[in-house]
């Protein structure tokens, strides 16, 4: 698969992760990683998890949620 970034700016380079937020594909170069903490209060008999996660997004998603 194709970085989405890249194509969009006329390039190709393959893509080694998946926005989670759009589904885009991106590479390297456009891959945002963020540790994010999941609590999962909401359904009870779940085991509930502080552990970090770690979250890849697309520069887009990104900016959209920073800019919250
Ligand atoms: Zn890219
Ligand atoms: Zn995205």
């Amino acid at each position: 698969m194709k970085c989405y970034e890249c194509v969009q700016s006329g390039r190709s380079s393959e893509a080694v992760a998946v926005c989670r937020l759009c589904g885009a594909a991106i590479c390297a170069e456009h891959v945002r990683t963020e540790k994010i903490q999941i609590r999962e209060t909401a359904n009870p008999g779940k085991v509930i998890h502080d552990q970090p996660a770690r979250q890849l997004t697309c520069p887009v998603c990104r900016t959209a949620e920073e800019s919250r």
